[in-house]
């Protein structure tokens, strides 16, 4: 647990779909009709409502309810969280790092506000784009960690913000980037 200015930090090994923050962000993909990984562990978990709440938002020519480096929020279905914010991150390409990069820190901000918008006091998030989205550990901890971290530093407060890894590399990894993190960046 890392304290700052307007909220704490905290760093968990676990499985976002237990957490009884007020809001789980999802790292989905654009469909927003489910998919692998931590997006299939929340639909499952939510049950079909989750799914049938993500129909509905409108989606564009290409099936997109969602672009990447945004954010979509829904109720939570059968989760103990209020609500989902639906997060897309990018797909790694080493070819376009720095935009990348800028993707994963605007996904981080984007759910942030939204959390603040709904009136949340805690959130959870996983580690966005780091799985089936190949983003690398140590530079998407760095990323999340800074965005999450500065966010807390100013107001509007969110109590509590919890990263939540599903393996111990990836606790230690984000472990590491908190402890490191300094305001001065
Ligand atoms: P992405 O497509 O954004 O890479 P993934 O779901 O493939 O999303 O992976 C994102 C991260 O979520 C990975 O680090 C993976 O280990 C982790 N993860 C998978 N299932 C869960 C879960 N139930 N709770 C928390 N994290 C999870």
């Amino acid at each position: 647990m890392r304290p700052l200015k307007h909220g704490s930090v905290e760093l968990v090994l676990g499985n976002i779909v237990d957490q009884d923050t007020d809001a789980i962000v999802n790292a989905a993909n654009t469909s927003l009709a489910g998919g692998g990984g931590v997006d299939g562990a929340i639909h499952r978990a939510a049950g079909p409502t989750l799914k049938q709440l993500c129909l509905k938002l409108p989606e564009d020519e290409r099936g997109r309810r969602c672009q990447t480096g945004h954010v979509q929020v829904t109720a939570a279905g059968n989760l103990p969280a209020k609500f989902v914010i639906h997060a897309v991150g990018p797909f790694y390409n080493e070819r376009y790092a720095k935009k990348c990069h800028a993707q994963l820190r605007q996904v981080h901000t984007l759910a942030l506000q939204a959390a603040v918008q709904h009136g949340c006091g805690s959130v959870a998030f996983p580690a966005i784009s780091t799985g089936a989205y190949r983003f690398p550990i140590v530079d998407a901890a760095r990323i999340a960690v800074d965005v999450v971290a500065s966010f807390l530093q100013t107001p509007p407060a969110i109590s509590l913000v919890r990263f939540v890894l599903f393996k111990q590399r990836q606790y230690d990894v984000f472990a590491e980037a908190l402890e490191d993190w300094s305001p001065a960046g």
